[in-house]
Formats: structure tokens, C-alpha cells, sequence
């Protein structure tokens, strides 16, 4: 026996058919689009806090604060858009263009020149 996914019936016809109707076909896709674009929602808002925040502090000319006070302005540190792995196997996030890390506690902007720098294997220093 065959159950409609939606509302449970039980249907009769091809074993491969899932709705009872194009009702409940619709239904069924239009809640889990309307879920998605709530998950979608509440992930964009945190990373928009985030990035409003490292934005308004590297306007302000900070360079590094206390991981601490991030934290308590309201920065998520789950939240961030990619992450590159330097060569010395330091962890680079962003979120959007905005490049930090993480040293002890401490959060430390970067320049993109200073990504592209941390980027570089070390052995192109050393020539
Ligand atoms: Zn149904």
C-alpha cells in the first residue's frame, strides 16, 4: 500500500507516484521551499550582523580585538562565508570580502595583500 507524502492517503496506481493529487504535490513543495528559504533567512542574518560588525571596526581603524568582545557585540563565530588554509596552516576566514583570523583569543584583520601574503608557500620566502 501507497501513502500520499503530504496528506497520508492511501493511493492506488503507479509505485513510483508519491502524491494522491497536484494539490498535495504543491503543498508538499511549496513547505519545503517556504522551510528552506526560513533556514536560508536566518543563516543570511547572521552573516550579516557579522559582516556589519568587521566592517564598522575596520572603518573604525581597528586592526585586532579580543575575540571576548567580539563576542559580546554580538559576532557569531559560527558564521562566516569560506575559509583558506595559510601556508603555515593557519586558518583565514571571511566573511564576504572581509578577511580575519584567529591568533590565540585574539581576532586579527588582514588586507587582501596580507591573505595573498599568508597564501604563499613558505619557501617563497626563503629564496
Ligand atoms: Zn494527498
Amino acid at each position: 500500500m501507497m501513502f500520499c507524502k503530504e496528506c497520508g492517503k492511501k493511493m492506488r496506481g503507479r509505485s513510483d507516484k508519491r502524491f494522491c493529487s497536484s494539490d498535495c504535490r504543491s503543498a508538499y513543495h511549496n513547505r519545503h521551499r517556504r522551510e528552506e528559504m526560513l533556514t536560508l533567512r536566518k543563516l543570511e542574518a547572521s552573516l550579516l550582523r557579522n559582516f556589519r560588525l568587521l566592517r564598522k571596526l575596520r572603518e573604525e581603524g581597528v586592526s585586532q580585538l579580543p575575540r571576548e568582545a567580539f563576542e559580546r557585540m554580538g559576532f557569531d563565530f559560527a558564521f562566516y562565508t569560506h575559509a583558506m588554509k595559510g601556508a603555515r596552516n593557519e586558518q583565514i576566514f571571511f566573511c564576504y570580502d572581509i578577511p580575519y583570523m584567529l591568533e590565540e583569543e585574539t581576532v586579527v584583520f588582514l588586507t587582501a595583500m596580507a591573505v595573498t601574503a599568508r597564501l604563499l608557500p613558505i619557501e617563497s620566502f626563503m629564496r
